[in-house]
């Protein structure tokens, strides 16, 4: 399991998901387009990516970003936690937004184990409050 090993802080996390999620097919992004996307100048996201190039996580080619396999895999467990939490949340009526931004503080800090006990006490959702699959069995 991936999580907690890599040891990212939540900027790293949040650079590694936007980065992931701009992804247009197996093209790379350009630093520039996530640094506008992230509202962060792109000197302090250079230096995050830096940050996620040392732990292996993600590339930097001349500007050019691109997960590694590693930053794959550490951003499908942060979503699968992301949602199992997001479950959790809304059942202290937050609305499923407040739900979100909530889940996006500890996703990335949950071992795999954890979330998957905690999914089972929630009686197996299949999906989050805004619809997308939750598969933490299939990790
Ligand atoms: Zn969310
Ligand atoms: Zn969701």
């Amino acid at each position: 399991m991936p999580n907690l090993s890599y040891n990212i802080t939540k900027r790293e996390r949040d650079c590694l998901v936007a980065l992931i999620e701009s992804l247009d097919g197996n093209f790379p992004t350009r630093l520039v387009t996530l640094s506008r996307k992230m509202n962060i100048k792109p000197p302090t996201l250079l230096e995050i990516v830096r940050r996620l190039g040392e732990k292996g996580l993600v590339l930097n080619r001349s500007g050019m970003l691109m997960p590694t396999e590693s930053g794959l895999e550490l951003y499908t467990e942060i979503v699968e936690a992301h949602r199992v939490l997001e479950c959790m949340s809304v059942l202290a009526n937050h609305s499923s937004s407040q739900a979100c931004s909530e889940a996006s503080h500890y996703d990335y800090i949950m071992e795999h184990e954890t979330v998957h006990a905690l999914w089972n006490l929630l009686g197996k959702p299949q999906k989050c409050p805004h619809g997308k699959k939750i598969e933490v069995d299939k990790l």
